[in-house]
């Protein structure tokens, strides 16, 4: 998978329109709601495109959201810490203002503020809801001494296109431009015989398909078709891993069972993403639990396809309590995201390449290490690690080490502390803040800071060395960013 997207931050005082603005850039993409509340979450960081080009948004007025509130003011302490921090990995700043108040001594500070980041920035003169404010909103903010002042509506959804090739011109040359072609993603269908595979195959591929019949190797155990999907315009490259179609001859059920599930087991390892399907009218046997098994034990983002709801719902089953019941035999694949569907009728087969778009846009979030540290503060206030024994479990810091799949590394005082479950909440809560509806495995690895109370003389010394350095080296970035800001302004 490709390098991680640049980061570009929305930032600006309180109640300028940072969060519609976000919503506003990712547009469709947030629309996948949570399945239990209905509604969709806030996010403060979530991956978007604009005509090709990668990145991750972030709101900086969404830091902080975690406790439940907005933060009121970006200068508020620890805040303010975050947001310096997010400014700088980023790659680019979305400055909003608003229209309706002018230049606010607030703003004056946030300039200020983000002058001395050095960083490219774009002054979003926001509540331009009609054409009078359109044609003022350069002069009113000209002041701030940025040239590119682009006057927005989230409201009215206008001027958003306009302000992203703005941000993008800014934005490095680089590493995602030049970008290889787009990967082909790797899929896997898999289930146990007769939950309608070969049917979604033979609808997902429709006229494909007849090319594809004369592969050579259709006769072994797996064919690697590419195919795409279209995805509201977004041309979607896959590859499907085709475990279906290939037991023609009827066997003893439980020797056809066997040789598919290591079939399956075979394209789970192989896949990026794993469709796997049961059947709505027998769904949570033991072979399903086994197949659920081998996928969470891979390690493989997953979306669980319900499939013959035609039948189900035809009995008078309601999705929701359909849902929770299936759920509730397979808590171990509580993360997949779910879809009832009918592979004969083609009843929400079209959400599958949304749903897929999706997972891939989710196998790219690289969390910026000051928006996890912010997440981790929340987290940990919230729901402290509870205590074992007399010694409490402690996470200093963490950061993310790469993705796909997402992994993190969490710096804390001694892991033989970590109480039970307490990983497994905390992967959920990242999941959920992160990569919501996307059956993502998440990893945690430990890593103990040694106290230095503990630790050697010579050890003491070399460690309070690199501490040295690296304030030093810190210091030194401080100087090199206020000469930028310097020569900018
Ligand atoms: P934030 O605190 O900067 O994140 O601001 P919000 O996104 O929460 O927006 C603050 C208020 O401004 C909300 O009531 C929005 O509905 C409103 N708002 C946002 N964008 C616009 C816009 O383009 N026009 C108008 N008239 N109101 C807007
Ligand atoms: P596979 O063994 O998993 O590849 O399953 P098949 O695609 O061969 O389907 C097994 C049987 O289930 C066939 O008779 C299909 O017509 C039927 N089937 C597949 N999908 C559906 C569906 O959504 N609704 C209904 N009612 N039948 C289905």
């Amino acid at each position: 998978m490709s390098a991680s997207a640049p980061v570009i931050a929305i930032v600006g005082r309180p109640n300028v329109g940072k969060s519609a603005l976000f919503n506003s850039i990712l547009g469709r993409r947030v629309s996948i709601v949570h399945e239990q509340s209905g509604v969709t979450r806030d996010r403060v960081a979530a991956p978007s495109e604009h005509f090709g080009r990668r990145f991750l948004l972030v709101d900086t007025g969404g830091l902080g959201l975690y406790n439940r509130e907005k933060a009121t003011d970006i200068f508020d302490g620890m805040i303010r810490e975050q947001v310096a921090e997010v400014i700088a990995e980023a790659s680019a700043l979305i400055w909003v203002v608003n229209c309706q108040d002018g230049i606010t001594p607030q703003d004056e500070e946030v300039g200020d503020f983000l002058r001395r980041s050095g960083k490219p920035v774009v002054v979003a003169a926001n509540k331009a809801d009609n054409d009078v404010v359109r044609a003022e909103a350069e002069g009113i903010f000209a002041a701030l001494g940025y040239e590119h002042i682009m006057p927005t509506s989230c409201t009215h959804r206008s001027g958003i296109s306009d302000l992203m090739d703005c941000v993008m011109e800014l934005l490095p040359a680089d590493d995602t431009a030049a970008e290889a072609p787009e990967e082909r993603l790797q899929i896997a269908v898999v289930g146990r015989p007769n939950v309608g595979k070969s049917s979604l195959v033979n609808r997902l591929l429709g006229v494909q398909r007849v090319m594809v019949s004369d592969v050579p190797g259709t006769t072994r155990d797996a064919v690697e078709i590419p195919f795409s999907l279209n995805v509201d315009g977004t041309e979607l490259p896959l590859t499907l891993i085709d475990t279906a179609g290939m037991r023609r001859k009827k066997q003893v059920d439980t020797v056809v069972e066997f040789f598919s599930l290591s079939r399956s087991e075979a394209a789970i390892r192989r896949c990026d993403i794993v469709l796997f399907m049961i059947d709505g009218t027998d769904p949570c046997t033991t072979q399903e639990r086994r197949i659920g098994r081998v996928i969470v034990d891979a390690r493989k983002p997953c979306v669980l396809l319900v499939n013959k709801w035609d039948l189900v719902s035809a009995e008078g089953a309601k999705a929701r309590d359909f849902k929770a019941q299936v759920r509730a035999t397979m808590p171990f694949l509580d993360h997949a995201p779910m879809l009832l569907i009918s592979a004969l009728s083609g009843y929400n087969c079209q959400q599958i390449g949304a749903q897929l778009l999706h997972v891939r846009e989710q196998m790219r979030v690289s969390v910026p290490t000051a928006v996890f540290n912010q997440f981790l503060q929340d987290t940990l206030a919230r729901n402290p690690p509870p205590s074992t024994g007399l010694k409490r479990f402690k996470i200093f810091y963490g950061t993310m080490r790469g993705c796909p799949p997402p992994r993190f590394l969490l710096f804390v005082n001694k892991k033989s502390l970590c109480p039970r479950n307490y990983l497994q909440f905390l992967e959920n809560q990242i999941r959920d803040a992160f990569y919501p509806e996307a059956g993502m495995p998440i990893f945690i690895d430990l890593r103990e800071r040694e106290s230095l109370d503990n630790a050697s003389p010579a050890r003491r010394s070399a460690a309070g060395a690199k501490r040295q350095r690296e304030s030093e080296y810190q210091a030194t970035q401080r100087r090199i960013q206020r000469g930028k800001g310097m020569r900018k302004s």
